[in-house]
């Protein structure tokens, strides 16, 4: 069967890995979390000791590092690998979430990780969550999900998911995170967060990520049925 792109986009926290990995897991695409690529740059340049607005070393920096994706063979999730190393749990950390809307509003990175995801997911067969995809990575994806929530049901999510890591965040701190990172994300010039014209509007302020779950495979049953309807002719092109 021919494969399709799902553009998941949306705010922060809402829902859309977790959603997005059992998406792909149910169909056998990838999945790429294209958040955990923007919050890579950031720990680099942290770890380097390059200031955000140090623009020619900030380049150079695009040009040296590697960012790839390992798949880890026991929870089979797709681990984030700074210059072939994972380094998963250090980009979920708060200091991270603190500083990376900063930095994927520089266009130099914003280029050279849109680059890097167009280039996973030429072959389609790919979930994809972020903040641009369905407007900027992939345009022509035949799905488009907009997710959002409720700020303080955002949070409280978020507040869990660190305290598994044990990194005890206050309620408060996160919702000052995440709505500063909406901002940011939501008024930069290049590619800002916004629902794409074609993208359905999914709030999951009252719902089980396996109702969201469902939300997005009838989406892709109902579009690949109606590619296949019309003999996949707009697929073809691509
Ligand atoms: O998805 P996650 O919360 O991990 O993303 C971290 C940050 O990366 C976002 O707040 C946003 O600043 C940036 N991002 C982006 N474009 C994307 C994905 C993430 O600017 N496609």
């Amino acid at each position: 069967m021919r494969k399709i792109v799902i553009a998941i986009d949306g705010y922060s926290s809402c829902g859309k890995s977790t959603t997005a990995k059992a998406v792909a897991a149910e169909l056998g695409y990838a999945y790429i979390d294209s958040g955990a690529m923007y919050r890579g740059v950031t720990l680099y340049l942290l770890e380097h000791g390059i200031s955000f607005d140090d623009l020619p070393r900030v380049e150079q920096a695009l040009h040296d590092m590697h960012i790839t994706f390992k798949r880890n063979r026991k929870t089979g999730r797709n681990e984030l690998c700074l210059d072939g190393v994972i380094r998963e749990d250090e980009i979920r950390q708060m200091r991270i979430s603190n500083l990376v809307s900063e930095v994927s509003v520089i266009p130099a990175v914003r280029h050279a990780m849109v680059r890097q995801q167009q280039r996973m997911g030429r072959k389609r067969g790919v979930v994809m969550d972020g903040r641009d995809i369905g407007t900027t990575v992939f345009p022509d994806a035949e799905v488009k999900i907009f997710m959002t929530a409720d700020v303080l049901t955002r949070a409280l999510r978020r507040q869990e998911e660190l305290a598994e890591k044990e990194e005890h965040v206050p309620v408060e701190d996160i919702v000052e995170n995440l709505r500063k990172r909406d901002h940011l994300d939501s008024t930069r010039a290049e590619s800002p967060l916004r629902r794409a014209a074609d993208a359905v509007l999914l709030d999951t302020t009252h719902m089980m990520i396996d109702e969201q779950v469902d939300f997005v495979l009838e989406r892709v049953s109902a579009m690949l049925f109606s590619l296949a309807a019309n003999g996949w002719q707009g697929s073809e092109q691509k």
